[in-house]
């Protein structure tokens, strides 16, 4: 079968021959409707997060049940299905509450399908258990993958800070990729505070415009935080949502958050920060979130049956994966890019 494949450092290769995997015991084999094209693989491909190992890339994955180990109940051939990402050991009490993503064994095992494990930039991926699939009942995988990261963990960071996101508070969202672009939804759907969008280009600020920021800042501005504070007033911004994580981000996050503030970093973009009482106000918890549950993925899939949340989708072909990655490199997808076998 064809499949997108990550040989090592800034070498990924569409092959056609690897082999079509056969489900024993607990696993489930899909047929992939679409994988989601995430900027964390750019961090794997570019800067090797993830090294000593070939697998297939694509961590954000929907299909259709094609094939179930002997031991698999509850689905059927032809059951549409979103694969749950972050795959932990099952067993630990993380596990036991539906947060894999935070299994205690995370550092001593691959995190999952397309992260170290085969993924579904390909025509079947293997699923080692049922337990990491979510129905998705009548929508389409093909438009439904990305729900399992691109809105999945901006869900989680945002549910984490609900009780803070009242109408008379503003929230910054900072980045407005295929992150942030759903982020921007779940907040006006589920959270009263006003939305400030940062991002570089014009044509990112004015999505973030119909998706309902109220203002949008270019973070390029070198008095972009005076810009904010001009906004919010006295209170600044009681969270900050940062999907990029550079040291800028992370930094204009620091100037704009207000006190007994959540300033949140969900990018992995390798920036750092030196804590000082003197920057950050009083109260300010800074979180590092990873990913999601799988029962907020369920919650997820409600938000997109009820068409409060859409996902904006480019369409690709397999073949296509390396151009893919370079439209992303230069900011140029607009929502995600989904590859579809
Ligand atoms: P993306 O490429 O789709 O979007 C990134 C956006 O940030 C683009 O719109 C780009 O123009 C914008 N941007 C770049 N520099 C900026 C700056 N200085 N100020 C404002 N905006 C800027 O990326 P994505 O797939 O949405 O992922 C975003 C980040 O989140 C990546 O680092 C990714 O690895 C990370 N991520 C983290 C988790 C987690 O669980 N913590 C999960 C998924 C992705
Ligand atoms: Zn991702
Ligand atoms: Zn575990």
């Amino acid at each position: 079968m064809k499949a997108v494949r990550f040989f090592g450092h800034k070498d990924v290769r569409v092959v056609n021959d690897l082999e079509r995997p056969v489900p024993k015991g607990d696993e489930v084999l899909l047929k992939i409707g679409g994988a989601g094209v995430c900027h964390s693989d750019l961090h794997i491909i570019d800067e090797g997060t993830v090294v000593g190992t070939v697998f297939t890339l694509g961590h954000e994955n929907a299909g259709w049940v094609e094939e179930i180990g002997e031991n698999v109940k509850g689905y059927k051939k032809g059951d549409a299905v979103l694969v749950y990402g972050p795959w932990g050991c099952g067993h630990c009490k993380p596990c036991q509450q539906s947060k894999e993503n935070y299994c205690d064994h995370q550092s001593e095992q691959a995190y999952g399908g397309g992260l170290g494990l085969d993924g579904g930039m390909a025509e079947y991926m293997l699923v080692p258990s049922s337990r990491l699939l979510v129905p998705i009942f009548d929508l389409d995988p093909i438009i439904a993958a990305p729900l399992t990261d691109a809105a999945l963990t901006p869900y989680s960071a945002i549910k984490r800070s609900l009780p803070k996101l009242m109408a008379d508070e503003f929230v910054v969202v900072i980045g407005v990729g295929g992150l942030g672009h759903v982020a921007l939804q779940i907040l006006r759907e589920i959270s009263g505070a006003a939305i400030i969008a940062c991002d570089v280009t014009e044509d990112k600020l004015a999505f973030a415009k119909e998706l309902g920021a109220e203002f949008t800042i270019n973070s390029k501005d070198a008095d972009a935080a005076e810009q904010i504070q001009k906004i919010t007033g006295i209170k600044k911004a009681k969270v900050v949502l940062d999907f990029v994580g550079a040291t800028s981000t992370i930094d204009l996050g620091t100037k704009v958050v207000s006190l007994d503030g959540d300033l949140t970093i969900v990018g992995l973009g390798g920036g750092h920060y030196q804590y000082s009482m003197n920057v950050l106000p009083f109260g300010v918890s800074m979180t590092n979130p990873y990913w999601g549950s799988r029962t907020e993925l369920m919650e997820v899939v409600g938000l997109a049956r009820q068409k409060k949340i859409h996902i904006e989708i480019e369409k690709h072909k397999l073949d296509d994966a390396n151009e893919v990655y370079d439209r992303m490199r230069q900011g140029k997808i607009k929502g995600r890019a989904v590859l579809i076998p």
